[in-house]
């Protein structure tokens, strides 16, 4: 008796790879492939994906819906639900996906979840509005990433201590009050100094990187009002601003055609880390400064919309290019140009507020005009002010939410 309830009486033909030479190639390979028509009934499943899925044969699957033989759950074993099946909405909506990492259960058969594998899984649609699913074991690929983020943030902080004590001595050589130097010594030390404060960074941001990425710090999420939290943030940094003649206008922000928009808010509650929070906009401000010349202007703002808290970091400076803007939320990522090249930087900052961000379940977009400016934009989710009382009580209450 078959496991799972068919869908039609009479069975469709199932797909067949065009040539022997394609079937050969979809027998043999490791991936799991699962094809299914636009309804998500599959037509089609590789050996693979039978090994993978535990599913006993194609023949048992075929004409069934594919959630009954690929069973999602989050890496760590945990049920995924729907409204968080990125599979799930790009199967309905018909968008492709790509390098999802979600874990699978590998026992489908017997229904036991003891076994889950860790997979990559992409979607494509081809014309007829097939769905063609792929799917790859990536335990070895996450082990890897693991001892690689191990390795980096030992190494980083193992690094930091010899570079601050470089930094000390450094400091100690340049003060006029602990050692006499001439002007020449003076212009060593200084471009030495501007080195190990580099370095000091990058391994900082490095670090930073690591903890979420392996685990180690995870978001500890609060009930805030937003609109003070950013303005006190924004508050640290306006003698940092002041001091490359640069405005800081709270309150208002440039729109898609960089006109300056005023848009002030009195309340909007939002559910996050603080501690993420100082982060992104310190990054987004310092990244700003750098990058907008003297005389500009920088504006932060903070608004609701709908269920989402906007927060805007918006500049009058260099710009980005348009192809520079597709990376700069890669980690390392820096735009090479003349304007760019004389200004210090790791790559990394707009990778940490991407992670950040996405963390705490929001996202992050950049806008920009080439030598007219740039905006980026936080959306992270807001809660209503009853929704933030009752988070409230609950804290105060319990310190647990
Ligand atoms: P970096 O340490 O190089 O500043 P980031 O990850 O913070 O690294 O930024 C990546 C790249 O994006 C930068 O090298 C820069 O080219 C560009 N960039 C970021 N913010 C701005 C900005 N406000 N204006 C212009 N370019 C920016």
């Amino acid at each position: 008796m078959s496991l799972f309830s068919k869908k039609s009486p009479a069975p469709e033909p199932a797909i067949k790879a065009e040539t022997p030479l394609a079937e050969t190639a979809l027998a043999v390979i490791h991936d799991g492939v699962i094809i299914t028509d636009h309804e998500g009934t599959a037509k089609f499943i590789n050996p693979a994906a039978v090994t993978m899925t535990g599913c006993g044969s194609a023949e048992e699957f075929l004409n069934l819906d594919y959630g009954s033989v690929l069973k999602l759950v989050k890496l760590n074993g945990s049920p995924l639900e729907d409204a968080e099946n990125e599979l799930f909405r790009a199967m309905q909506s018909g968008q492709p996906l790509d390098d999802y990492r979600i874990g699978l259960s590998g026992n489908v058969l017997t229904g036991s979840t003891d076994k889950i594998i860790p997979i990559s899984l992409s979607l494509a649609i081809d014309s007829a509005r097939n769905r063609i699913i792929t799917f790859r074991n990536i335990a070895k690929d996450l082990a890897e990433e693991s001892e690689k983020s191990d390795f980096i943030s030992t190494a980083s902080h193992e690094m930091r201590t010899p570079v601050a004590t470089i930094d000390g001595y450094i400091s100690l050589a340049l003060n006029p009050q602990t050692a006499t130097i001439d002007e020449r010594a003076r212009g060593y030390l200084t471009s030495a100094q501007n080195a190990s404060k580099h370095l000091g960074h990058l391994f900082q941001n490095l670090l930073d990187v690591t903890k979420l990425d392996d685990g180690r710090i995870k978001p500890k999420f609060v009930p805030v009002e937003l609109v003070s939290l950013v303005k006190q943030i924004a508050e640290t940094y306006s003698t940092a601003i002041k001091d490359a003649h640069l405005n800081l206008i709270f309150g208002s922000q440039k729109n898609s055609s960089f006109s300056e928009v005023r848009r002030v808010e009195q309340v909007v509650y939002g559910f996050v880390d603080v501690d993420f929070i100082r982060l992104i906009i310190g990054n987004l401000v310092e990244n700003a400064v750098k990058y907008t010349p003297a005389g500009g202007s920088i504006y932060i703002n903070i608004v609701g919309s709908g269920d989402r808290a906007i927060i805007t970091i918006s500049d009058t400076g260099i710009g980005i290019s348009a192809d520079d803007l597709q990376h700069i939320f890669e980690k390392f990522y820096r735009a090479d140009n003349s304007d760019t090249r004389t200004i210090g930087g790791t790559g990394l900052g707009l990778y940490l507020v991407k992670q950040r961000t996405e963390a705490m379940n929001g996202s992050v977009s950049a806008e920009s005009i080439p030598g007219k400016g740039s905006v980026f934009t936080i959306s992270l989710p807001r809660l209503s002010s009853e929704e933030y009382e009752k988070r409230m009580i609950a804290l105060n209450n319990k310190g647990v939410l």
